[in-house]
């Protein structure tokens, strides 16, 4: 008979005071794991999954001992270098997001010249 081991670790919403459950399950030599926030619970794009897997989360000092061993269990995986490309990509996605923001700057800044200058009048030869 197999063993059944369960690995909970309580994660803080970054965009509320809400606090998830971020479960992992070993069975049959299988890991599965499922957050209980919206996202989570419709096995959707979650944030906290990913922060516990990856490593990046932030848990409570009660919940360490869950966090290392789900850490154990997923070291020979490829998420914590996964991590890595959602650190870098978020960091490219900033600078293209603030380049995006003077771009559209210069535009307006360019746009509100010429109708400012069309108001006022512009000499032309007819
Ligand atoms: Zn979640």
């Amino acid at each position: 008979m197999s063993e059944i081991k369960k690995l909970s670790v309580t994660i803080a919403s970054s965009s509320s005071a809400n606090m998830y459950t971020v479960t992992f399950i070993v069975e049959n030599g299988v890991l599965t794991g499922q957050c209980n926030c919206k996202a989570g619970k419709f096995n959707s794009h979650c944030k906290h999954l990913f922060g516990v897997a990856s490593g990046r989360a932030t848990v409570d000092w009660e919940d360490h001992d869950n966090y290392e061993a789900i850490g154990r269990l997923l070291h020979h995986t490829e998420f914590r270098a996964k991590a890595v490309d959602v650190d870098k990509l978020s960091i490219e996605l900033r600078e293209l997001q603030s380049k995006a923001k003077k771009l559209d700057d210069q535009i307006k800044a360019i746009q509100k010249d010429v109708c400012a200058q069309i108001n006022r009048g512009v000499p032309v030869n007819i």
